[in-house]
């Protein structure tokens, strides 16, 4: 099969796309024929090497498709059957296998390619929202890269939950798009100070809790941000990761500091099936809308990769075997 590889940690050119042995599913696993991969930041944190992982490697954490073979002890999918998954390394490429109980069975009336832009990022967007800090209405939300791919579906999964959403954005385009999503302010945080413009949103008040995916550039301000017993969840680093913090910083505001991550919010087949239900209804219902910024062919994963990095898109990028 066709994959695309990674043999050294590096920048874009570090993905090749190559012939491989096409993998055979063992007991409890599935062979999954991908139509669709999704690109997530995480992928950039595998290929640089900021999450390790053993070399050489297939990257690609998220894809849907058909299954085409099981193993053994398999009564989870079937043959044919239409599915996506997340959190499994693997899905730039032809053929993925997956441990049968990450498959969700998808509606008639979702395509592979939604269920592919819909599973890692709206799963997230979707524990940060109602397990990690479960919104409630009336609630103030700061949410960085509001206008990302996580970041349109928080918006949205914040406002179905009452909360009043002030996003930032890198560009004036981006906040067009927040706004679209939903989101009651935009600020343009490379423009202007966000703490300061929270702040005045907020009569000084701060807010209930940041969800902060951008990391080292933002992790300071954000604390700042919050009102007393605030909670910061820490999700990501898209700006680097941040250094190590003096706990004591927390006693400023008596705040909360989470650093979650999917796998622990998706841990088992129940948890899965409610989380990725619920996005599949509210998207198939049209409540919850995708935005697919780009789809490439695998063999330029790279490019997707430097307009991801590159702070160039906004919302979901495929890669289609
Ligand atoms: P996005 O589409 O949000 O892309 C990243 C965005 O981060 C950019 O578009 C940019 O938005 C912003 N950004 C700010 N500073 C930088 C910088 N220096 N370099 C690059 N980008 C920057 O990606 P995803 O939706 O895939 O992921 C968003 C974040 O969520 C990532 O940090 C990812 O690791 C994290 N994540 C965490 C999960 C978890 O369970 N912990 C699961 C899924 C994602 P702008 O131009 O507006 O600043």
């Amino acid at each position: 099969m066709k994959a695309i590889r990674v043999h050294s940690y590096g920048g874009p050119e570090v993905l090749k796309y190559e012939e491989v042995p096409t993998p055979k599913p063992g007991p409890g696993e599935a062979r999954v024929k991908i139509e669709a991969a999704g690109v997530n930041y995480i992928d950039i944190y595998h290929r640089t090497g900021l999450y390790p992982s053993q070399l050489p490697f297939i990257p690609g954490m998220e894809g849907a498709g058909i299954v085409d073979e099981v193993g053994s002890g398999v009564s989870e999918i079937r043959v044919g059957d239409r599915v996506a998954y997340a959190m499994q390394q693997g899905s730039y490429a032809e053929y993925a296998i997956l441990p049968a109980w990450k498959l969700v069975p998808l509606p008639d009336n979702l395509s592979t390619q939604s269920a592919a832009a819909a599973m890692l990022q709206g799963m997230t967007a979707h524990y940060l929202t109602h397990s990690t800090y479960p919104l409630k209405a009336g609630d103030t939300v700061l949410i960085h890269a509001a206008a990302g791919g996580v970041g349109l579906l928080l918006i949205q999964m914040a406002k179905r939950r009452g909360a009043k959403v002030f996003g930032t954005v890198s560009t004036e385009e981006k906040a067009s798009l927040a706004k679209e999503a939903g989101a009651d302010e935009v600020i343009l945080y490379t423009q202007s100070d966000f703490e300061e413009e929270i702040k005045k949103l907020t009569n000084g008040q701060g807010v209930e809790v940041v969800y902060d995916s951008v990391g080292k550039t933002t992790f300071d301000k954000s604390l700042n941000c919050l009102k007393p017993r605030g909670y910061l969840a820490l999700f990501g680093q898209s700006s680097g990761p941040v250094p190590p913090v003096d706990l004591r910083i927390l006693a400023k505001g008596s705040y909360f500091l989470t650093r979650p991550t999917l796998s622990h919010y998706a841990a088992n087949r129940a948890e899965l099936l409610e989380r990725a239900g619920d996005l599949f209804r509210w998207i198939t219902s049209g409540e919850l809308k995708l935005r697919i910024d780009h789809t490439y062919p695998l063999a330029e994963a790279d490019k997707a990769h430097q307009a991801l990095e590159g702070r160039k898109t906004s919302g979901k990028l495929l890669l289609i075997p």
